[in-house]
């Protein structure tokens, strides 16, 4: 009779598996989104972005990204397109000129919880 090599000893099975990788649940994402130190820095950048040549030119244009009306540079705020809060960062193609009423009616939204909430 043939024997075949014990592929799978008694001992191997005791171990534990070592490619077993726990799946991240969506609240743990979260979590890391809203790292207090991806806050802090990006709120510093963000201060260092409105002092630059590109963000002036941006204001300068004066036009909200959202209701593509015209402002006057004063009464247009930087908006974060996906927040700091959750994750986004303050660097040109994520920073965008908002009038106050698009700021404040968007809050924590991406654009696509926007969509997505029908608002
Ligand atoms: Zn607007």
């Amino acid at each position: 009779m043939l024997r075949y090599p014990n592929l799978i000893s008694k001992d191997s099975l005791r171990q534990p598996l070592l490619c077993y990788k726990p799946v991240r649940m969506m609240s743990e994402w979260y979590s890391l989104e809203a790292d207090a130190k991806h806050i802090s820095k990006e709120r510093a950048r963000a201060q260092k972005l409105k002092a630059s040549q590109w963000w002036r030119t941006k204001l300068n244009q004066g036009v909200c990204h959202y209701c593509e009306a015209q402002f006057k540079p004063a009464d247009l705020t930087m908006d974060h397109v996906v927040p700091v809060a959750r994750g986004g960062k303050s660097q040109p193609g994520n920073v965008v000129p908002a009038c106050r009423a698009c700021n404040a009616s968007k809050k924590l939204h991406t654009p696509v919880d926007l969509l997505l909430g029908g608002r």
